[in-house]
């Protein structure tokens, strides 16, 4: 007989949710996990807690604050006189932040009776697994069924090794001691945007080289533009089309050499990060004879259901194919659980929504306008600006955005594409729509409260069908 039902390696919001769920079903579950907190002692939560979602967004919460009173409290007859920033309290709050939510979920481990393991697992075979940890011995543990839930890490660019110092990463990005002067990132994806956002807007001048000849490139063309205006606006200098080729340091930081189109060009900076991507994270994860291998991107290969080829194995989140967000890790967690427990479950990743945390914020869900060109689909695309909505302008968030595109035949909603304030809460009912595949018209006739930010995503489904009443249809 074995130890466990379920052994989840992993305590990320992919596994520590999929242990969570299991338990809930109750099946006897424990997790693995080698994350070592600051205080030197394990800690769950894997990278969204510990380095990802939630510090940085602690971040920029407290970065956005100080530039909107710097720049906007004087517009509400509020003087503040000089606003300073104690960048040594600021961290503290966010790393409280972190172990609070951090112990939260050890908490619910407990409350759940998961047995927890700090160390490494590896899967040795179908139902067995070593646990390795500094302070112990060896454990072996056998479960009917292993969920892989290893997560992810950042791309390393070949010379210019990550030291934390003048070269970071986005962990260590989180952790600057004082504000850079002048401050160099390499790629304007997710991390490079919402990074480069915090640090401009407690003062340090940011420069983004960015491989791709265009911003965003899986978002909506419409959105991406108004992305770089905006961002442009602000003082972040975000330079397309530059390839990196070498990062020299210097006494004072590092000097970053590129190629601009033809032209060889370099900036000295005090800080540089790397922000290039994420890979699996899978070192030592699986024994050579466990019978899972790797595919050509690194990832573990699963079907839809997140089964491996191996019967008993399942991996989810970061370390399998798809976008690499927790809210899909979790969602995985959750429906293998209940395809361990009940045989059968049900996750639609065509609807996976994205948010970038900048300021305007930056979400969408669905097929984008070139997506639904290049397939041939006949669509019509319902727009509407924030600047036309009563509560917007009552809150100071006219820049931005919404829009809906629903096909021509049925009105089902194919997309929603969002850019202004608050759009990492008003996409939630997009996806809601879009999961009970409604119709433009069937976010028409629901009755929005005002004056919300959401009635811009009613008056966007009208305009679909020409008929906004807040601005003119053409
Ligand atoms: P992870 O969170 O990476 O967890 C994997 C866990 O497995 C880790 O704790 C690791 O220690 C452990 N592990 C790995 N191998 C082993 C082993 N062999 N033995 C034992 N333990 C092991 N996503 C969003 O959706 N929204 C955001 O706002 C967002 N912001 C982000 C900001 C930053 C700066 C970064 C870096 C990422 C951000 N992400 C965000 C991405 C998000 O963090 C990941 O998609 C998510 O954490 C993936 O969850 P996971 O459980 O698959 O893996
Ligand atoms: P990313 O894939 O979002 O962006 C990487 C960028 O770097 C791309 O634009 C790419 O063209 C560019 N790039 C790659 N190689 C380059 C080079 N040699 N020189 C210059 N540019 C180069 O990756 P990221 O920003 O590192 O974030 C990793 C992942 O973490 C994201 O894709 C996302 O899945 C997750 N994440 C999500 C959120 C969120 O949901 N808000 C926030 C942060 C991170």
């Amino acid at each position: 007989m074995s130890d466990f039902d379920v052994v989840v390696i992993g305590a990320g919001p992919g596994g520590y949710v999929a242990a969570i769920r299991c338990a809930q079903l109750g099946l006897k579950t424990a997790c693995i996990d080698r994350w070592v907190g600051k205080n030197g002692k394990p800690a769950v939560g894997g990278t969204c807690l510990n380095v990802g979602c939630i510090p940085s967004k602690a971040l920029l919460d407290s970065s956005e604050r100080y530039e909107d009173m710097r720049q906007h409290a004087a517009d509400h007859g509020i003087h503040t006189g000089d606003v300073s920033i104690d960048i040594e309290k600021m961290l503290a709050r966010k790393d409280k932040i972190v172990s609070e939510l951090t112990d939260g979920v050890s908490a619910l481990f407990k409350s759940n009776k998961i047995v927890f393991h700090a160390g490494h697992g590896c899967l040795v075979a179908a139902g067995v697994v070593r646990v390795s940890s500094e302070d112990q011995d060896d454990q072996t543990l056998t479960a009917r069924h292993v969920i892989l839930a290893s997560g992810s890490q950042p791309v390393q660019l070949p010379g210019m090794a990550v030291d934390n110092q003048t070269i970071f990463d986005s962990s260590g990005a989180l952790d600057f001691p004082t504000v850079p002067k002048k401050l160099g990132i390499i790629g304007a994806g997710v991390i490079g945007l919402e990074l480069g956002s915090v640090w401009r807007r407690l003062g340090a001048q940011v420069v983004i080289l960015e491989a791709a000849e265009s911003l965003l490139s899986s978002a909506d063309a419409m959105i991406a533009r108004e992305a770089k205006k905006q961002f442009s606006r602000q003082g972040l200098d975000i330079r397309l089309g530059c390839k990196v080729t070498q990062v020299d340091n210097t006494e004072n930081g590092c000097t970053v050499h590129y190629v601009d189109g033809e032209t060889n060009e370099s900036i000295g900076v005090d800080r540089l990060i790397v922000a290039v991507g994420r890979r699996p994270c899978t070192d030592g994860l699986l024994d050579p004879n466990c019978g899972v291998t790797l595919d050509d991107h690194g990832a573990i290969p699963v079907n839809a259901d997140c089964a491996t080829t191996v019967p008993g194995v399942w991996a989810i989140g970061d370390a399998v194919r798809g976008p690499m967000l927790a809210h899909k890790a979790s969602e995985e967690g959750i429906a293998v659980a209940e395809r361990i427990a009940v045989g059968g479950s049900h996750m639609d990743h065509s609807t996976i929504p994205w948010v970038i945390y900048t300021h305007p914020e930056i979400a969408w869900v669905g097929a984008t306008e070139d997506e639904l060109k290049s397939q041939e689909i006949p669509y019509t695309a319902g727009l509407f600006p924030f600047a036309a909505s009563g509560r917007a302008k009552a809150v100071g968030a006219t820049d931005g955005f919404i829009k809906i595109l629903a096909a021509c035949d049925s009105d089902r909603i194919l997309g929603a594409h969002m850019i202004g304030s608050q759009v990492s809460e008003l996409i939630n009912e997009a996806v809601l729509a879009m999961s009970m595949e409604a119709s433009a018209e069937d976010l028409a006739r629901t009755v929005h409260a005002h004056p919300t930010l959401a009635e811009a995503v009613h008056e966007a489904a009208l305009a679909a069908d020409g008929r906004a009443i807040h601005k003119v249809n053409r």
